[in-house]
């Protein structure tokens, strides 16, 4: 099992290094994402490779982030004199914009660091606008947190700051034993796809992060007592929100109709 690992290699946990060794897990997850020779892809920690060598047999343009010095010069070798371009950077001050020569829309992909798959996906949402679609390998916690629709127990901040840009799908589990090591969740392989037409109204996004922070806050208050700093009763009921209902009862609609009367 620890065969793909070369001598002296120690596994970083720090930089939550979990290996996919399950083939069959590879192959669906090459099959979901179905590439097109054409597509750009950037493979977010490429580690020993055993992702990036499915995409490389299917695609022209491929690129990887590795942050670890080792990794990426193990990369270079397997890797010798191919198409693929080999950054040894980390990930969170990776410019998509500069790095992206195709005219193409761009497509991410990579089975995460578990312990930064949040700023990672904050991290891209800077570069929506290149974005065609992201694959991600994260923790089933957070698989679950940035799915979640409205009332459902998971809903929570970070379900709202996602699917504000992204449509977001849960596309299948993974089991634990699929890695090496084997972390101790179990993940979920999710993709986001940036929304077209934002269905939602443009707002001032700071102000909404605050709404919907003060509102999860203290989660189990009533929004009138939850929002009482911002809003009065009144207002809330004026804007047509029930103020007896919880943080997790609204709707990102009806965050943004808050987000946009607090601006004015
Ligand atoms: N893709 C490989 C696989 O599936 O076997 C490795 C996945 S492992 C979960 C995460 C990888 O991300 C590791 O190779 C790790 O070194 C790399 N990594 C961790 N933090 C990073 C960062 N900030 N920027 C780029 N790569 C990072």
């Amino acid at each position: 099992m620890k065969n793909f690992l070369y001598k002296n290699f120690k596994i970083k946990k720090e930089l939550g290094q979990n290996f996919l060794i399950d083939y069959n897990v590879k192959n669906n997850i090459i099959n979901y994402i179905n590439l097109k020779e054409n597509d750009t892809i950037f493979e977010i920690g490429p580690g020993f490779g055993h992702l990036t060598e499915f995409l490389f047999k299917h695609v022209k343009k491929l690129s990887v982030i590795e942050i670890d010095d080792k990794l990426t010069y193990f990369l270079k070798k397997k890797f010798f004199n191919k198409r693929i371009n080999i950054f040894n950077k980390n990930v969170l001050k990776f410019n998509f914009f500069k790095y992206n020569t195709s005219n193409n829309l761009i497509r991410i992909v990579g089975n995460l660091p578990y312990n930064i798959s949040v700023p990672i996906i904050f991290h891209c949402l800077s570069f929506i606008k290149i974005i065609k679609d992201i694959h991600f390998m994260v923790q089933y916690e957070v698989g679950n947190k940035i799915s979640a629709p409205v009332n459902n127990k998971f809903y929570s901040k970070l379900s709202i700051f996602v699917q504000y840009y992204f449509l977001v799908k849960k596309i299948f589990k993974i089991d634990s034993k699929s890695f090496y090591p084997s972390p101790k969740v179990k993940s979920y392989f999710i993709k986001l796809i940036p929304r077209k037409k934002n269905i939602y109204k443009k707002i001032n996004i700071n102000n909404f992060k605050y709404i919907v922070s003060t509102a999860f806050q203290q989660r189990r208050k009533i929004l009138k007592n939850s929002l009482s700093k911002i809003f009065s009763e009144n207002t809330l009921i004026n804007l047509g929100i029930n103020p007896f209902l919880r943080a997790q009862n609204l709707t990102i609609l009806e965050y943004c109709v808050l987000t946009e009367n607090f601006s004015k």
